[in-house]
C-alpha cells in the first residue's frame, strides 16, 4: 500500500521530502509525493478561508476518475474551515480515502513568532499522519502525546509526540492488515 501525499503549488516549498519521510515512518507506510492534480474547491470569499468539505469533495472526485484507491493526502497552504468550527487543521474522510491538511496556522509566523523549518516539517508530518490515521479507521484518542489526539492548539499540537500510544498503534497495524488483504 502507498500514501499518495499531493502537494499544492501554493503549500510550504522544499519540504515534501522530510514530511513525507516523517509520515511514512510513523504510520509504517510508504508515501509517494506528486503535485496536487486535484482542483482547488470551497474557496469562502468572505471568510477567505476554504471550506474542507468541499475540498474533500474535488479530491474524491478526482480518486474516482482515475480509479485511484490508496489514501490520498492533500497538502495545501490556505487555511481550512468547516461548519460550526473557526478553523480546523485537517479532515479526512474514511468511507473514500481522501484528506487534507492545511500549513496555515502551523508556522511559528502565524502566531508572530520566529519561523523555524523543523517546526512546520514536524507539525504537517503529525497532521498528516493524524488525518491518515482517521484513513486506517483510527478515532479520536485521549492520550495528548498521540498522534490521534485532537488539539485545538498550536501547544497541544507540539504536546503531541511523532508516534501512536499503544492502543492506536495496535489498531492502526490490525487496519493497515485488513486493507491490504
Ligand atoms: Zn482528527
Ligand atoms: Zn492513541
Amino acid at each position: 500500500m502507498l500514501i499518495h501525499i499531493f502537494w499544492d503549488s501554493a503549500a510550504p516549498a522544499g519540504f515534501q521530502l522530510p514530511v513525507a519521510r516523517t509520515l511514512s515512518s510513523m504510520l509504517g507506510v510508504q508515501a509517494s509525493i506528486t503535485d496536487n492534480p486535484v482542483r482547488m474547491m470551497g474557496y469562502d470569499q468572505a471568510r477567505k478561508q476554504i471550506n474542507a468539505k468541499a475540498l474533500l469533495d474535488s479530491v474524491q472526485a478526482y480518486k474516482h476518475r482515475h480509479n485511484m484507491i490508496g489514501p490520498v493526502l492533500l497538502v495545501i497552504s490556505q487555511d481550512l474551515f468547516r461548519d460550526g468550527h473557526r478553523f480546523v487543521f485537517g479532515l479526512a474522510r474514511e468511507t473514500v480515502g481522501a484528506a487534507v491538511v492545511s500549513g496555515a496556522r502551523l508556522g511559528n509566523e502565524f502566531y508572530g513568532k520566529p519561523a523555524q523549518d523543523d517546526d512546520l516539517i514536524d507539525r504537517l508530518a503529525k497532521e498528516g499522519a493524524h488525518e491518515v490515521g482517521h484513513l486506517f479507521g483510527l478515532a479520536h484518542c485521549t492520550v495528548p502525546e498521540c498522534i490521534m489526539f485532537r488539539p485545538n492548539t498550536l501547544d497541544e499540537l507540539d504536546c503531541k509526540k511523532k508516534m501512536f500510544c499503544d492502543t492506536c498503534r495496535e489498531q492502526l497495524d490490525q487496519n493497515k492488515n485488513q486493507k491490504k488483504s
